[in-house]
C-alpha cells in the first residue's frame, strides 16, 4: 500500500471561494438527477438555444476541417468584426491589435485583473456585485474595496470618489448589472469618466448584458473621449445576447499595451479559444440580429409578468430591472423570526418548494434573493406560485 500523502493546496487557492451560482447549479442538477422536479430561477444563462444561423456556420467550420489552433488573440476576421461592432454600436474606435478574443468574459476579466493589478493595489467594486470579480481581484494580489450602493442601486461618481485612495488602481463597472439589473445613466458615466481621468485610474467595464435592456440605453464608458478610452478595458461576450454560454467565447478591447499583455498571458494559459466558437461568434456579429431582439422581447414579456406578480406579494419589495435578466428582491421583512438570513430562507425554499433562487449573500448583499427570468415562462409562472405559497406558509 502506498503511504498516505498530505496534499497541500496553495494558500491563494485555499482562500478562493467557489462560485456560489455554479455551486447552486450543481445542487439543482443533483436533485434533478434524483428525479426531483426543480424550478430553477437561479440561472445566469438564457433558456434559448443558440440561433440556427450561428450553429450552421459552426457545423460548416467542423466539416471544412477548421479544427486547428488559431493565433492566440483570435482570428483576424473576428477581431475586425468586433472593431466594426464597437464603432457602430458603442461609438468606440479600435484597431484589431487592441482586441483579444478569449474563453468567455470570465477568463478575460481574470486576465485583465492579472495584467493590471498586484499586491498593494486597490480595486473599487460597487456592491451588490457578481462574486467572481472579488475572487479574481484577490487572485491578482490586489485588495477589493467594496462600496455599498443602496436600493435602487444607482451608482454615482460621488459613491466612487469617497473611496478613492492613492492605491486605487482600477474601478470595476458592470452595467447592466448582475444582480440588480441597474443601468448606469449616461450623465453619471460622464462624471465617472472625468473622475477616472483626473485621478489616472483604470476602468474595467463588463458590458456583457448590454443588449438586454428595457427602455434604457446602454452606454460604453470608452466612448466618452480619448482620455478615458486610454484607461478603459471593455469586456464583452456572446453568452447572454446570443445565447452562447456553452461556446465559451468573449473579447476584451483596450489600450494596445494592456491587450498585448493579456494576449501574452493567454498564450501561456489557454492559448486561443475554440476555433469553431470563433467562426460561430463571427456569424453572430455579422449575421441577422433579429434573434437578439426576439430573445430580448421574450425576456421583456417575462419581466412584465414578474413585475405584476411580485407586486402582489406585500412582504417583499423590488426595483424593476432596467437591464439583464434578474430581479433583486428585498426579503428583509421575512427574516428575523423563522429565518435568520436570506441564505437560510433560500435553502428552505429549495428544500420545501423545489425552487432555486440565489441568496443575496452570494452578491455581498444579505437580505435579498436574485430571481432569474432567463428561465422559461412556464417555470417563471410555476416558480412565482410556489414562492407565494412558501411566503404565506411562514407568515
Ligand atoms: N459577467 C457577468 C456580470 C456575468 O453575470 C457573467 C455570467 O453570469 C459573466 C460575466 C460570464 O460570462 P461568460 O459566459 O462570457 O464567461
Amino acid at each position: 500500500m502506498l503511504p498516505k500523502l498530505t496534499i497541500m493546496i496553495s494558500k491563494h487557492i485555499q482562500q478562493l471561494k467557489q462560485s456560489p451560482t455554479l455551486g447552486l447549479d450543481a445542487k439543482v442538477r443533483q436533485l434533478q438527477a434524483e428525479g426531483v422536479l426543480v424550478v430553477n430561477l437561479g440561472l445566469g444563462e438564457p433558456d434559448f438555444i443558440t440561433p440556427w444561423h450561428i450553429r450552421r456556420v459552426a457545423i460548416a467550420a467542423i466539416k471544412a476541417g477548421f479544427t486547428h489552433y488559431t493565433i492566440t488573440a483570435g482570428i483576424p476576421e473576428l477581431r475586425e468584426a468586433i472593431c466594426k461592432k464597437l464603432l457602430e454600436e458603442n461609438g468606440v474606435s479600435c484597431h484589431p491589435s487592441e482586441i483579444v478574443v478569449g474563453v468567455g468574459t470570465k477568463q478575460l476579466l481574470y486576465h485583465a485583473f492579472q495584467v493590471l493589478c498586484e499586491e498593494g493595489d486597490e480595486v473599487i467594486i460597487p456592491i451588490p456585485t457578481w462574486s467572481t470579480y472579488i475572487e479574481q481581484i484577490k487572485l491578482s494580489g490586489a485588495t477589493p474595496v467594496l462600496i455599498s450602493i443602496e436600493s435602487p442601486f444607482r451608482l454615482t461618481a460621488e459613491d466612487l470618489e469617497k473611496r478613492i485612495t492613492p492605491k486605487t488602481k482600477v474601478i470595476l463597472l458592470n452595467s447592466p448589472s448582475n444582480p440588480t439589473g441597474a443601468v448606469i445613466e449616461k450623465k453619471q458615466l460622464i462624471r465617472i469618466a472625468k473622475l477616472a481621468v483626473e485621478k489616472s485610474i483604470f476602468v474595467i467595464s463588463d458590458e456583457i448584458y448590454e443588449k438586454i435592456t428595457f427602455g434604457k440605453k446602454h452606454h460604453s464608458i470608452a466612448s466618452l473621449g480619448k482620455k478615458i478610452k486610454q484607461l478603459t478595458v471593455t469586456i464583452n461576450g456572446f453568452s447572454k445576447s446570443y445565447a452562447m454560454t456553452g461556446w465559451r467565447i468573449g473579447y476584451a478591447a483596450g489600450p494596445k499595451e494592456i491587450i498585448e499583455a493579456m494576449v501574452s498571458l493567454q498564450s501561456q494559459t489557454t492559448s486561443n479559444t475554440s476555433s469553431i466558437s470563433q467562426k460561430a461568434a463571427l456569424a453572430a456579429l455579422t449575421g441577422s440580429q433579429e434573434s437578439v431582439e426576439l430573445m430580448r422581447l421574450e425576456l421583456e414579456k417575462r419581466r412584465g409578468y414578474l413585475i405584476k406578480e411580485l407586486s402582489k406579494i406585500k412582504e417583499i419589495s423590488f426595483v424593476s430591472p432596467d437591464g439583464a435578466f434578474y430581479f433583486f428582491v428585498d426579503i428583509k421583512q421575512l427574516l428575523g423570526r423563522r429565518f435568520r438570513s436570506s441564505k437560510e430562507w433560500c435553502q428552505k425554499l429549495l428544500e420545501e418548494e423545489k425552487v432555486a433562487l440565489v441568496p443575496g449573500e452570494a452578491f455581498m448583499c444579505p437580505g435579498y434573493f436574485r430571481l432569474s427570468f432567463a428561465a422559461s415562462m412556464k417555470h417563471v409562472k410555476e416558480g412565482i406560485k410556489r414562492i407565494s405559497r412558501f411566503i404565506k406558509k411562514y407568515d
